[in-house]
């Protein structure tokens, strides 16, 4: 069985972490976001492919989400003496030899999507994990100021405080998928949407050319779960990146704004049960929908939203 997972940090990892409990047989390909990346002290930084690398791993830093755990923070405390870095986005020591490998390799000339399967040897995520893009894509935030900041300088050191006018990729349109990408979106049995953000996470790898048509015309069905829950993201502050494209944060708006296949991406869209109401609101539109605990506090309870996801789509073995 073939599943592929379009995925960003966190809430992707911990879902894809339960999955692969559900199914350890399943041939498991995560498409990462990589518009979160950067240029940082020379090195490159993947937020997204780290912490799927690292959670998958067995290496992340269980609390925090991201990270690896055992961390410390000694080079960027003495870069900061230099008065260099960002001393609100902390690059950790072990962290950091990751990006310095990933750096080395790149500069040598491999791809991102191969440099990501060379530092995927060491941690054995069990998963096929492609970057997106080989190119080089970065979100960036125009404020209402007119300035245009990176995604991670207004997430994490504005804590998305600052209103978003609108969000702007470099380099998105002209971008090819890395290899791999469209087959695998193509010769799924299921695809899945896990709860990531709509608009940074998932809204940029549908908008890498050629992935939106490949999820509509895969003969896979493609199966979402809510990352919003009770009108209000789990974690962080998608609810922000929503208002900044005029969605609403709530379960059924999400989901909408995905759309139905053929338009839309989706077939099947899973709420917590606590938006009981709006699986009910998008089943009266046509759709299959359906409510259960989402919230992913362990991996057994999200090995279970993981089959709750499968099977509204009939696609649990
Ligand atoms: P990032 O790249 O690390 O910022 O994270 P993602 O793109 O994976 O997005 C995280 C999204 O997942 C946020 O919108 C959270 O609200 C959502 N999320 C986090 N944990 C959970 C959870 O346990 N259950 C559900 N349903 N959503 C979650
Ligand atoms: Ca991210």
């Amino acid at each position: 069985m073939n599943v592929t997972i379009l995925s960003g940090g966190v809430g992707g990892a911990r879902f894809t972490r339960g999955l692969r409990a559900l199914l350890p047989d399943a041939a498991v390909t995560v498409v990462a976001n990589t518009g979160d990346d950067l240029w940082l002290h020379g090195v490159r930084v993947c937020p997204d492919l780290d912490t799927l690398m690292y959670t998958l791993g067995g290496a992340v830093h269980e609390e925090q989400g991201w990270g690896r755990r055992d961390e410390s923070r000694r080079t960027s405390d003495d870069l900061a003496a230099y008065g260099l870095g960002w001393e609100w986005f902390t690059l950790g020591d072990l962290d950091l030899a990751t990006h310095l490998a990933r750096t080395e390799l790149l500069r040598a000339g491999l791809p991102l999507s191969q440099v990501t399967a060379r530092l995927a040897q060491r941690w054995a995520p069990d998963v096929t994990l492609l970057p997106m893009t080989d190119d080089e894509v970065e979100t960036h935030v125009v404020l209402a100021d007119g300035r245009e900041v990176h995604f991670e300088e207004w997430w994490v050191r504005h804590r998305a405080a600052l209103p978003a006018v609108r969000f702007v990729q470099t380099n998105l349109a002209t971008a090819v998928p890395a290899p791999g990408v469209l087959e695998a979106i193509a010769d799924a049995d299921v695809v899945v949407v896990p709860p990531s953000n709509p608009v940074v996470s998932v809204g940029t790898i549908l908008a890498v050319p050629g992935v939106r048509e490949a999820l509509r015309t895969t003969t896979a069905p493609v199966v979402g779960v809510s990352p919003v829950v009770g009108g209000a993201p789990v974690r962080g502050m998608a609810d922000a990146c929503l208002t900044a494209i005029g969605v609403e944060t709530s379960a059924a708006a999400v989901a909408r704004h995905y759309g139905r296949r053929p338009d839309g991406v989706l077939d099947a869209w899973l709420v917590d049960d606590r938006d009981a109401d709006a699986a009910r609101a998008l089943r009266s539109e046509g759709w299959t929908a359906g409510s259960a605990n989402t919230l992913m506090t362990d991996v057994p309870t999200t090995a279970r939203i993981a089959a709750d996801a499968l099977a509204l789509v009939g696609a649990l073995p």
